[in-house]
């Protein structure tokens, strides 16, 4: 049996990551979301063991020093980090993979040798994307300008990845990224 492909996505806070992956999802069932373990507070929308499994510090830090982690990286003062056994289990068992995790941790992915097909979803500007920030209304003016700022950085990291992806349509978007799976395997 063929092992499945690892996919790994990120993209700058507002840039509509959440809905395009949605919405590959929905086309793609067979696509298994990998679960990360983090130290950020629940949110409404989370369910332990779904979404996350959440941590304390101390706990985060075990399964560090345990070497559990495939990658882990800190994101506006929590940790996350991708569990390694269920990616392995899943991507030995034939299944597709997807990571969805931050700049840093892809980074750390790649130098690490993971093989898979590296994607960043960008915006048209970053413009458009302090308009979606202001649009969603769940950050402040002053956290808006903050991410902002992050996703400068971010961008200027998009060539190291395989495929950059702009999200102009989500439709589009998730269609590009489809393909992206097809032409990888
Ligand atoms: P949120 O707290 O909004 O769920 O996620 C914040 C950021 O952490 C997002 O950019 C998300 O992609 C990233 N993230 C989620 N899980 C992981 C992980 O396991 N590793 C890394 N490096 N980033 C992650």
């Amino acid at each position: 049996m063929n092992k499945g492909l690892l996919i790994i996505v990120s993209g700058p806070s507002g840039v509509g990551k959440g809905t395009v992956l949605k919405e590959l999802r929905a086309k793609n069932p067979n696509i298994v979301p990998s679960i990360s373990a983090t130290t950020r507070e629940p949110r409404n929308e989370d369910t332990e063991g779904v979404t996350y499994f959440f941590k304390t510090e101390s706990e985060f830090k075990k399964m560090i020093d345990r070497g559990e982690f495939m990658e882990w990286a800190i994101f506006s003062g929590n940790y996350y980090g991708t569990p390694r056994e269920y990616v392995e289990k899943n991507l030995n068992e034939g299944r597709d993979v997807l990571l969805e995790i931050d700049v840093q941790g892809a980074l750390k992915l790649m130098e690490s040798g993971a093989e898979g097909a590296y994607i960043f979803i960008a915006p048209e500007s970053l413009d458009v994307l302090r308009q979606r920030l202001r649009g969603r209304g769940t950050e402040a003016e002053d956290e808006i300008e903050r991410r902002v700022k992050a996703a400068e950085w971010e961008l200027k990291q998009k060539d190291k990845y395989d495929y950059v992806v702009v999200n102009r349509v989500v439709r589009d978007a998730a269609d590009e990224i489809e393909n992206i799976i097809k032409q990888s395997k």
